[in-house]
């Protein structure tokens, strides 16, 4: 296997290209910042906020961004805390290190603070799918701290395997409303209630972030989240890796064909965003799914 650009020995090969080592860590950075580019992810002098779970994904993307923006925007690490026992409490510890060695900001949001319950107390009193109930906590949370911290941006550190399986999802759970919103940047319409979030990894593959990572000496914890096999994105993804395989480009096309339908939508009829009766928050009924999860657990 030979770097197609130098023909030196090479360490990676996907259907994004075969690289030696100094040839990938160039092809990584050149990929993430044309998406910056393509989709005018960031602008000078926006502040940008960064989702940071302590993963290797997230650790990569606050190292990239630090490495390229941090003297034109202004950057700022956020982490939510589900209340996970034996999960979250760990990588917090890693988080605060890496931050302050890359000198910004950190902040940490937590389920407890906001809704009175750790995820682990919520899942005890409802039947709901863990996941269900901590993703749409996570998405409300990330963009309220996003809000409450004036970020122009929030940045996530999702890439191509996690942006097509959240493609699949929504066509199994005919969510047309989420596979609109979703892409490198998000949204259809504009809502003072939404902090714009922006995806500059979504063109490259987990095992090119898991590179990208390693060769820069980022040492992310991986421990695994005791809820992750009740959600259905694990079967999901093992799909999209068969299908990937048997089709090298598949997510790229998936992700490419998302982004044209968005842009589709986008040219004809404004949906209309509701807000929250209760909060205020961008909601797509008259009560948003945190407040009905709140109520429905009397808080
Ligand atoms: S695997 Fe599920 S419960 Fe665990 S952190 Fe992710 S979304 Fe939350
Ligand atoms: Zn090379
Ligand atoms: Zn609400």
């Amino acid at each position: 296997m030979r770097c197609q650009i130098c023909g030196e020995e090479a360490i990676i090969s996907t259907s994004n290209g075969t690289f030696c080592r100094e040839h990938f860590l160039v092809h990584f950075e050149k990929e993430a910042l044309n998406t910056i580019k393509r989709f005018n992810l960031i602008e000078k002098g926006e502040k940008i906020a960064v989702a940071n779970s302590g993963g290797k994904d997230s650790l990569s993307l606050l190292f990239f961004l630090s490495k390229y923006f941090k003297k034109s925007n202004e950057i700022i690490s956020i982490t939510i805390d589900e209340g996970i026992a034996g999960y979250r409490d760990k990588t917090i510890e890693t988080m605060e290190k890496y931050t302050k060695m890359l000198g910004i900001k950190y902040k940490i949001y937590s389920y407890k603070d906001f809704s009175g319950m750790t995820l682990d107390e919520i899942t005890k009193r409802t039947d709901s799918i863990p996941c269900s109930i901590c993703g749409t906590f996570r998405r409300y949370l990330l963009n309220y701290a996003a809000m409450e911290n004036k970020a122009d941006k929030l940045a996530t550190a999702h890439n191509m395997d996690d942006e097509a399986e959240s493609i699949i999802m929504n066509l199994i759970q005919n969510n047309f409303d989420n596979l609109i919103r979703s892409g490198p940047i998000s949204g259809v319409v504009k809502d003072e209630g939404f902090v714009t979030k922006i995806k500059p990894f979504i063109f490259l593959s987990e095992k090119e972030t898991m590179l990208y990572s390693i060769l820069n000496g980022i040492l992310a914890l991986h421990t695994p989240c005791p809820y992750a096999e009740f959600g259905i994105r694990n079967q999901v993804s093992k799909e999209i890796k068969v299908l990937e395989d048997a089709l090298p480009g598949s997510k790229r096309k998936m992700i490419e064909k998302a982004i044209e339908l968005k842009a589709r939508f986008k040219d004809s009829e404004q949906k209309k965003i509701n807000h929250c009766k209760i909060c205020g928050a961008p909601a797509s009924g008259e009560i948003c799914g945190v407040c009905s999860i709140k109520m429905m657990l009397g808080q």
